[in-house]
């Protein structure tokens, strides 16, 4: 995963000087480009700084069999699974920091719901694809990517090319969109090998 020293002074900032305005990040990218690496990266920073932070995913996203997004480590944080945007609200009181992992999931309220938490002085932390498999903008994405104060896209490596790769190409499998937890039915490829592959 790259990213800059410039995401890293945005994050300090907001967390040491912005906390009562509140704020919303969005990390995205394909599949394999370490999305949650880096929200559970930013989450541990700020239990570090003694937040009380909030982690939610969807609950259509049941890869592991305990609530944890990382099994078993010192370092997991525990997850809430939400069936909807306004689960969140309902569970985040009293958190400073509330990450949400696959957020392409949810519907369109979850704007609104990063928005009223934003409001109310939190630090929202959002991980999500920003296409699916076809390369459609995913979900509730696009509108949260337009309202974050910060933005960063982060890269798998085309297994084909060795470029940064930014799509989720679908190796097999049915119609539906993302099917959850088979990540072996996807590959990351970059623009050039992804067109090449849906040409077949
Ligand atoms: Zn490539």
């Amino acid at each position: 995963m790259e990213h800059g020293h410039v995401h890293d002074d945005f994050a300090d900032n907001v967390a040491y000087q912005n906390m009562k305005q509140g704020s919303i990040e969005v990390i995205t990218g394909s599949m394999f480009s370490g999305k949650t690496e880096e929200l559970l990266r930013r989450l541990r920073r700020a239990r570090f700084a003694k937040l009380n932070i909030k982690l939610f995913k969807p609950s259509i996203d049941n890869r592991y069999s305990t609530n944890q997004v990382v099994s078993h480590d010192a370092n997991a944080i525990d997850a809430t699974l939400a069936d909807c945007a306004t689960d969140i609200l309902n569970h985040a009181a009293d958190a400073d920091v509330v990450g949400i992992d696959e957020a392409q999931f949810f519907k369109a309220d979850i704007v609104d719901v990063c928005k009223a938490l934003a409001e109310n002085g939190c630090r929202v932390i959002i991980a999500g694809l920003d296409m699916d498999f076809m390369g459609k903008p995913f979900g509730p994405m696009p509108q949260l990517m337009a309202i974050a104060n910060d933005v960063l896209k982060v890269h798998a490596i085309c297994v084909q090319c060795g470029s940064l790769a930014q799509f989720s190409h679908r190796t097999s499998g049915g119609r539906g969109l993302v099917v959850i937890g088979e990540t072996n039915h996807y590959e990351p490829l970059c623009r050039r090998c992804y067109a090449i592959a849906l040409k077949g």
